[in-house]
């Protein structure tokens, strides 16, 4: 039976890091950098001040290209549009074109566009995306209702052009009380996914038409209902950025696997792991394989075209530095993952990514500490095994928590790794830890200097990472030292 093992001594403490960019190192915290000149701990401060003022810079651009283009069609219509209007006309307009703007950046931040999931993370955007779903179908549900009180009904004399009054022709109404009904229709289908009988990749596609369907109606509302839609330039706008949003769709749907076509995989191997855990390798076919760092995540497709809904995100368990070949821990949950008895050895497999920004790759912290919940060691194994193969000198610490002793996986590869074993529910001869992996656990096992330098990097179960994040910044960890992996987005 695995022991806890007793970590090495850590070791002696000296003076304090200044961590601030910009501030010379003043005498280092770890052993390894004790050794070190004085100048080498400046080039370690200077790499990590470069790190996060890039990553920051990357934040900004997006976030402030998300108000852009957001904001675009509300400027466009101010330069081009008429005189000015009552103020809850125009407020009514304003709200109902920001609310359309914003459900047509929805189609981007679907966390299929490396460059946008990888600038914030891939939990930061799915949760963006849900975020500004909920806030353009207030917006737009507010919209129609700013409109009482303007005159309606068809042309008048002194309104030749419609810009004082709302139309109540229904074949120009119909496409937007349409787009009224269906939007929280869809909003509702994605909140409560979950609870409702079908399959993930049925409500994929529900999601995917729906949302097509209300971007074509709304895109006919606004060009027909809209009055600043009437100058060409506002009408094209809608036009190019509703082209712009369906066509990132066709790109995940047809494009993305056009390419994957000419890039195959097979199944080098499959194995049960442990009762409900599996081990799968998959080998490129006739190509050099795909560049990734270790703890990155791709959408996996086993047996089926690359034209398929049937994809799944997984965790790549392998290092780049052990060859071309992908390796996967997956654990039986629905459809997909309990069916994995039947992949045989040559099946043929697609893959779309690497995503994920969990890598360590490019990061100056002095240590790594990796804290694990089941089949969250996934992507933990893989940049473990890529810190050893690549002789990376930086301290490296694992906490590994099951539910049962039988879910512990690589006992053996670990057998020489600083790893606390966590199991909640242990059989009579466990002499490990017991229970969950919580603050009282990480404060055994971290120094105060570990939480305020190293870099933590956690995947499990939410409420695992809940606890172990408060306890992070309880301790002083800082915000941008904790790089987290969820395995859902609900
Ligand atoms: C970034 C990321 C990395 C992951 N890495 C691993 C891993 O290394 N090992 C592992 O065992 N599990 C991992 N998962 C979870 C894994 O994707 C799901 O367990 C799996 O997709 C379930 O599929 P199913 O058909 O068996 O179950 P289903 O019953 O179809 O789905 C169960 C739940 O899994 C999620 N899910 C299913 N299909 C998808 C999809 N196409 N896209 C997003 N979510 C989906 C949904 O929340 C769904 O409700 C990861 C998830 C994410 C988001």
């Amino acid at each position: 039976m695995t022991q806890v093992k007793q970590r090495p001594p850590l070791p002696p403490l000296a003076g304090h890091y200044d961590h601030r960019c910009g501030a010379g190192a003043g005498p280092s915290v770890q052993t390894r950098l004790q050794r070190k000149p004085e100048r080498a701990l400046r080039k370690i401060n200077a790499a990590r001040c470069e790190y996060r003022q890039k990553k920051g810079m990357k934040q900004i651009f997006l976030g402030a290209l998300y108000l852009v283009v957001v904001a675009l069609p509300l400027a466009v219509s101010w330069i081009f549009g008429g005189g000015p209007r009552p103020w809850r006309q125009e407020l009514a307009t304003g709200l109902g074109m920001l609310a359309f703007a914003m459900i047509l950046a929805e189609f981007v931040l679907s966390g299929r566009f490396k460059r946008i999931s990888r600038g914030v993370g891939m939990d930061v955007t799915m949760r963006f995306h849900q975020i500004m779903a909920r806030t353009a179908l207030a917006l737009a549900l507010v919209h129609p209702f700013l409109y009482g009180g303007t005159p309606a009904g068809g042309p008048r004399p002194w309104d030749p052009t419609r810009i004082l009054s709302v139309t109540t022709d229904f074949s120009i109404l119909a496409t937007g009380i349409a787009a009224f009904v269906l939007l929280p229709s869809l909003v509702a289908l994605a909140i409560y996914r979950k609870y409702l009988d079908y399959t993930y990749e049925t409500w994929r596609l529900i999601h995917g038409i729906g949302a097509l369907l209300i971007a074509g109606l709304l895109l006919h509302h606004t060009i027909y209902a809209g009055r600043y839609s009437a100058e060409p330039q506002v009408m094209w706008l809608w036009i190019a950025m509703t082209a712009i949003a369906v066509g990132s769709l066709f790109y995940v749907y047809l494009i993305a696997p056009l390419r994957q076509l000419s890039r195959p995989w097979y199944v080098a191997a499959i194995t049960r792991l442990s009762p409900k855990q599996w081990g799968l390798t998959i080998a490129p076919k006739g190509h050099g394989g795909m560049a990734y760092q270790a703890g990155q995540f791709v959408w996996l497709n086993v047996g089926h075209t690359p034209f398929t809904l049937h994809e799944n995100p997984f965790s790549i368990s392998s290092a780049p530095a052990v060859g071309p070949d992908l390796s996967f821990v997956i654990k039986e949950l629905g459809d997909f993952t309990s069916s994995l008895d039947q992949i045989t050895v040559g099946d043929r497999v697609y893959l779309d990514g690497p995503f994920g920004h969990v890598t360590v790759a490019g990061r100056s912290e002095p240590g790594i500490a990796l804290i694990a919940g089941g089949v969250g060691i996934a992507p933990l194994i893989g940049i473990l095994r890529q810190v050893r193969l690549t002789d990376d000198p930086r301290q490296l610490r694992l906490i590994y928590g099951n539910r049962r002793a039988d879910q512990i996986l690589f006992r053996d590869e670990l057998a020489d790794e600083d790893v606390t074993y966590v199991v909640s529910e242990p059989p009579a001869d466990w002499h490990g830890h017991t229970g969950l992996i919580d603050g009282a656990l990480l404060d055994d096992v971290f120094t105060p200097d570990q939480f305020r330098d190293w870099l933590f990097v956690l995947c499990g179960p939410p409420i695992m990472m809940d606890i172990v994040e408060a306890q992070l910044m309880v301790r002083g960890t800082p915000s941008d030292h904790i790089l987290s992996e969820k395995f859902s987005y609900d």
